[in-house]
């Protein structure tokens, strides 16, 4: 049996659910659990999966997850087995049947209780504090949770009901606790970014919040994910150019271009307003970084549509892109209306091609940057190299930059995370871009 009072939490899915596992795990250890969030290395007596539910692979990737502890407790490894989040929460009463060897099954919003249920006290006054999993020196900023968007290939709105915003007060007090543990960068997320106060205020207050959240000593650097393109708040767009810690980056999902396609996946935008809003934001933002996501093989699309999508993607040259094909999710839009038509082998030949031509994409963008004296934040350090970011990457999902070892004159101490350090682009691949580190900035 593994270390008493331990308990191992598994955070799969999202950036979402990992917010949800810190603030977790701050409660147990204000009730003298010893917690650890690392799947490779279970010490604990007690294992709680935070479950990602919201398409087949994830699903899979956390039923595998549970059925491995599940063998650890009857391997008598384990004493007790707990599952949450988005899975258990859309699949609650087949889990319970299907799953035995688990012995509770949480929501994604009811993981206090599991506090109480081991028989501690939930700390209403720490709730906005969590221990963060992150490198110490940036984290992840939930806004809200839920969507009121209805995009007919999606089964988040069905796992996450309506969007709840935060305040702002709410949300500043969080950033400006953050930024006393040490934190100088936030990733800034929601299930849909500029819907952000629609449900709290009566309208989109994001770039309210953007700008207050820049007004907070400390913060050094603020990135948006999950934008959404129809009934973009301009007015966002002013608060990046308004504030240097605002980085000149932005994740905004757009899936297709064809008007067919993105009527049939109810995307309340067109072909045109698309083109048009990528082309406001560039002039609006110049040397902005796009990160977007689209999809191929949804019911209908035709190779018309997708000859469009390829030419979009060589008119738009997205710095940072990811691309899925189509997998119909029960309960949503698309599974109850539309038949899933596109044959598979169909799908991944269009998937693959894309990418293909995104890879060139990706190079231009990152070969353009050699010769190129840019701000990078330090991650972390490995073998000769320190690995950071720029302001344009994202961790985990966008590229990196790695550093050789300053030179040693004028300066003896070596590169820390968390630091700022002017890097001088000396070559690329198609996806990372490697320097010399110039002159560090604090
Ligand atoms: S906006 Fe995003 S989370 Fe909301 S329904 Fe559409 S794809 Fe899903």
């Amino acid at each position: 049996m593994n270390c008493r009072n331990t308990i191992d939490i598994i955070t799969l899915g999202c950036s979402k659910n990992l917010v949800d596992s810190e603030k977790l795990i701050h409660q147990l250890e204000l009730n003298g659990y010893k917690v650890t969030h690392d799947s490779e290395n279970p010490k604990g007596e007690i294992a709680i999966v935070n479950t990602c539910g919201f398409i087949g692979d994830a699903k899979e990737e956390s039923i595998n997850m549970i059925l491995e502890l599940a063998q650890r407790k009857q391997q008598g490894k384990l004493r007790q087995l707990i599952v949450m989040g988005c899975l258990s929460q859309r699949y609650f009463q087949e889990l319970q049947t299907e799953l035995p060897e688990v012995d509770r099954f949480y929501g994604k919003f009811d993981w206090k209780q599991i506090v109480t249920d081991l028989g501690g006290t939930y700390h209403k006054e720490a709730s906005n504090e969590r221990r963060l999993t992150t490198p110490p020196h940036y984290a992840y900023l939930k806004i809200s949770e839920g969507c009121n968007r209805q995009c007919a290939y999606c089964a988040i709105p069905i796992i996450t009901g309506k969007q709840k915003s935060r305040s702002i007060e709410d949300i500043v007090a969080e950033v400006e606790s953050l930024v006393a543990k040490g934190v100088v960068e936030l990733q800034v997320i929601a299930q849909e970014l500029t819907g952000y106060g629609t449900d709290l205020y009566g309208k989109q207050m994001i770039a309210e919040l953007i700008e207050r959240i820049a007004q907070v000593p400390g913060i050094k650097w603020i990135r948006l994910h999950y934008a959404y393109p129809a009934n973009f708040p301009m007015e966002l767009l002013q608060v990046m150019k308004r504030h240097d810690n605002v980085c000149k980056y932005l994740d905004i999902a757009l899936q297709h271009i064809s008007d067919s396609q993105l009527s049939a996946m109810r995307r309340h935008i067109t072909r045109q307003q698309t083109y048009d809003l990528i082309e406001t934001i560039r002039n609006e933002v110049p040397g902005i970084h796009l990160r977007t996501t689209l999809m191929v093989g949804f019911p209908g699309e035709t190779e018309e549509d997708f000859k469009e999508l390829l030419d979009f993607v060589k008119w738009a040259k997205f710095e940072r892109m990811g691309a899925f094909a189509y997998s119909e999710e029960e309960g949503t839009y698309g599974a109850e209306n539309y038949e899933d038509n596109v044959p598979d082998d169909v799908k991944q030949a269009r998937l693959s091609k894309l990418m293909r031509l995104q890879q060139q994409v990706s190079e231009e963008v990152q070969q353009s940057k050699v010769g190129q004296l840019l701000q990078v934040i330090i991650d972390r350090k490995e073998g000769n190299y320190f690995i950071g970011r720029t302001e344009y990457d994202s961790p985990e999902v966008d590229p990196e930059v790695l550093i050789k070892s300053p030179r040693p004159a004028p300066r003896k101490e070596s590169l820390r995370p968390g630091q700022f350090v002017q890097v001088k682009i000396e070559s690329a691949d198609e996806f990372d871009l490697y320097g010399a580190a110039l002159e560090i900035k604090n």
